[in-house]
């Protein structure tokens, strides 16, 4: 067994960094000791940025975003085209598109996509909560920006197959999206693209 250079304080500290993307344990090694290192100038006030976000973060109840308030900025933005939803899914892939500043409407998160193989089907995402949403009318266009892969393919279809007997035109990302390519991934300018040429299902 290897010998214990810190306190099990610092030692947790590292296995929770380990966790967040992008970080694997090397680099959440250097992380910890920088933070430990300027404690005052930035481990203070990142444990009560922490302890705050902790305190006050909610997810939306209407689209699924992710904030301090329910409903969310988005939702309560009242200079957006809400006749319009993007359906993602994923928050990360909300973020991306309003960097991207291509539209000013609605949006969506499903939480995922339709997965048979790994357990998770309609009951485990938002979708009852936009069909829902579409129901109450008011919404004229849906635009799916779900990723391009055979789950988010099969979810997209899926969808339009519940919201059938509704009137509410359904489009999808055009081309510009790679095949198996993650929205989040994507520069603005493509994603921008997919956006202006989508198609209807
Ligand atoms: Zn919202």
């Amino acid at each position: 067994m290897a010998k214990r250079v810190t306190g099990p304080e610092i030692e947790k500290l590292i296995q929770l960094l380990a966790k967040v993307p992008g970080l694997g344990p090397r680099s959440a090694r250097r992380a910890a000791l920088h933070l430990v290192k300027k404690k005052e100038q930035l481990l203070g006030p990142l444990a009560d940025a922490m302890g705050d976000a902790y305190a006050k973060v909610r997810i939306c109840s209407c689209c699924g975003n992710v904030d301090t308030s329910d409903p969310c900025s988005v939702c309560t933005d009242d200079r957006r085209d809400n006749s319009v939803i993007i359906v993602v899914e994923d928050v990360s892939d909300l973020w991306a598109l309003e960097r991207a500043g291509a539209m000013n409407t609605a949006y969506h998160v499903l939480g995922g996509t339709l997965s048979p193989l790994d357990g998770i089907g309609p009951d485990d995402l938002n979708i009852k909560g936009l069909i829902e949403r579409v129901g109450k009318g008011g919404v004229r266009e849906l635009i799916i920006a779900v990723n391009a892969t055979v789950e988010g393919q099969t979810t997209a279809h899926y969808i339009t197959d519940q919201l059938g007997g509704l009137d509410v035109k359904i489009t999808r990302l055009a081309h510009g999206v790679p095949v198996g390519g993650e929205l989040d991934y994507l520069d603005e300018g493509t994603l921008t693209a997919a956006l202006r040429a989508r198609t209807v299902i």
